[in-house]
């Protein structure tokens, strides 16, 4: 297994808290929160039914298992152990055959399955791996050309360390304290760079906003805390 690019004090966050992946109050309720929003914005780029999906950084299946819901052919891929076995038990309750979950590398998936899925999707992970542009780089080579590739992750700025660190971690207590380093967050720019590096065309970006008074997420223009990026593969010419 290619496991250069991976961090193990981050892997090791997420699995010790594997059994709460499903718990909608517990440490992962703000994806809960935010699932029927990102699910709402890709939907509205790609058509999910009888595509076939790769979720990179799937965790307990949170997206995976409702992009499946929708129709769409998922695999989901993670190197937690505990996460992809409750993802695994989840979609087995849920009785979801067109789901399927892998313990891989996204580096080695890629060179294992090139060009083979329409649609990648990679939400709040690359601000976990010590070189987020290789995972944009495999993304890209999992994607067919004239697919789509789907990142989140969290904008680096005073105000997001404000909102995403201080605010969601110490102030709210959203999610658990450390789970964010303020210097892996990534700036759109940096993402868009890595995105054209990688051969994807940058379509369309969309913010994430955070109501603290009405504790409720929305989808907003402004990328300056959450966001999210749809990227193209270009299909080849010749
Ligand atoms: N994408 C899911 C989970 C996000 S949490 C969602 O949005 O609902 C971040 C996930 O990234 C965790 O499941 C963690 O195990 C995974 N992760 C961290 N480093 C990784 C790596 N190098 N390769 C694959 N997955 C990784």
């Amino acid at each position: 297994m290619n496991t250069a690019n991976v961090d193990q004090a981050e892997l090791a966050k997420f699995s010790s808290l594997a059994h709460r992946w499903w718990d909608l109050d517990g440490e992962f309720g703000p994806l809960h929160a935010i699932n029927p929003l990102r699910l709402e914005w890709i939907e509205g780029i790609v058509t999910l039914k009888n595509s076939r999906v790769v979720d990179v950084g799937c965790g307990g299946g949170i997206l995976a298992e409702a992009m499946a819901r929708k129709g769409a052919d998922v695999l989901g891929i993670d190197l937690a152990d505990k996460s992809l076995k409750v993802a695994q038990l989840h979609a087995l309750e849920a009785g979801l055959p067109s789901l399927a979950y892998r313990q891989v590398a996204a580096e080695s998936l890629a060179a294992e399955m090139p060009a083979q899925f329409d649609i990648v999707t990679c939400m709040e992970m690359l601000e976990h791996v010590p070189q987020p542009s290789s995972i944009v780089q495999a993304c890209a080579q999992l994607v067919k050309p004239g697919g789509w590739v789907f990142f989140s992750t969290i904008n680096r700025n005073p105000k997001s360390f404000l909102l995403a660190i201080v605010g969601a971690e110490y102030l709210l207590n959203l999610v658990p304290r450390g789970t964010h380093e303020y210097a892996r967050l990534l700036r759109p720019s940096e993402l868009g760079q890595f995105c054209r590096a990688a051969g994807l065309e940058l379509r369309h970006s969309r913010g994430l906003e955070y109501n603290p008074l009405s504790r409720r997420y929305r989808l907003s223009d402004d990328t300056g805390v959450n966001y999210m990026m749809a990227a193209r593969k270009p299909l080849a010419h010749g």
